[in-house]
């Protein structure tokens, strides 16, 4: 086997490390030696999605390392992803290739907001979307995926009152579709699918007339892919609002040539694996997580040879935060989330 390069820590990235055969080779070998399972988010680098054991969305990889014999989780995707990974396998160790690899939507409410926004409102029912810190999940009282969010609210109590956190768009999606007026949403989004507004949809859907759009309904431009198929600009028919889960379904059945996606542009990787005839694109081709990014190969060369940046939640809170994922797995078929 070469001698790889060293990962160096340059511009708060690990870096110097190139995705070729020895890399992968050694990758392989410190797997095996840790008894280790690695886990790839849809929105990882190419290179880092096809050496994963699995790729998929955050919580239908949480719940599959949960069922693998392996003592160790290697979570390439964003530290609350590792969280939920912890969660859901408090035995097992989780490593994430770097600790810095946040979510603007994770932080957009602090565990302190929460608390100050429920004793504002005592007696309302308290829905987070699975991107949210283990701390807020531990306030919370049912956890949602964009797969079923709308199950979830549905099935509260039409009398009580609903806070629904963090994502803004995804909660206009909801309230959409419930037609429920007890909803109060907070004002956090994503940076990234903020970015992909309604006049990248608009151009991308003029410009292809006969492309189908999958869209995720954390994105800026999905109340205006339901407006403009209510003004008849867009054909109803073409919007799909999809999980990244929901996408990947789709295009293995779907009978269309183009398909416009609105999600970050990782999953193109993904959709072109699975649908390869189909001609996929993105809305907007700049739609990048740059902290998805930070896991890069030397990122996670490094995590696998020094067992590093490992990710723990204390039991009081992981206990509460498994309550909430559990309450909303009872009320139905999860999903997978971003
Ligand atoms: S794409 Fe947005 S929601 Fe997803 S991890 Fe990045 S910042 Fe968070």
């Amino acid at each position: 086997m070469t001698l790889l390069a060293e990962p160096v820590r340059r511009d708060g990235v690990w870096q110097g490390v190139e995705a070729d055969r020895s890399w992968a080779q050694e990758i392989d070998a410190l797997k095996k030696q840790r008894n280790a399972v690695i886990l790839a988010h849809n929105y990882q680098i190419p290179e880092i999605q096809d050496i994963a054991d699995f790729t998929g969305d955050s919580l239908a990889l949480s719940r599959k390392a949960a069922e693998t014999d392996a003592d160790v989780i290697v979570f390439c995707g964003v530290h609350f992803m590792a969280e939920s990974a912890k969660i859901l396998s408090p035995n097992k160790t989780v490593l994430i290739p770097d600790q810095d690899a946040g979510c603007s939507l994770a932080d957009s409410i602090t565990a302190e907001q929460l608390r100050e926004w429920k004793a504002e409102h005592p007696g309302a029912v308290v829905v987070s979307y699975v991107n949210t810190t283990a701390e807020v999940k531990a306030l919370t009282d049912i956890c949602c995926t964009s797969s079923n969010a709308v199950d979830v609210v549905a099935s509260i109590d039409p009398e009580r009152e609903v806070l629904f956190c963090p994502d803004q768009f995804l909660g206009a999606h909801v309230k959409r579709e419930t037609g429920r007026d007890n909803i109060r949403i907070w004002a956090g989004e994503c940076h990234v699918h903020a970015g992909i507004s309604a006049q990248h949809l608009a151009e991308q859907a003029q410009e292809h007339p006969d492309a189908d759009l999958y869209i995720h309904p954390e994105c800026g431009c999905a109340n205006s892919a339901i407006y403009l198929s209510g003004e008849g600009i867009i054909d109803r028919e073409r919007v799909h609002m999809l999980s990244t889960g929901g996408m990947l379904e789709h295009a293995r059945t779907t009978q269309q040539d183009k398909v416009l996606v609105a999600t970050e542009v990782g999953m193109l990787h993904q959709l072109r694996g699975a649908a390869p005839e189909v001609d996929f694109q993105p809305v907007n081709d700049r739609a990048s997580c740059k902290y998805m990014k930070m896991i890069t190969p030397a990122a996670l060369l490094r995590c696998l040879r020094e067992g590093k940046d490992e990710v723990d939640v204390p039991a009081h809170i992981a206990d509460k935060a498994r309550a909430s994922l559990e309450a909303m797995i009872s009320i139905g078929e999860p999903g997978g989330g971003e």
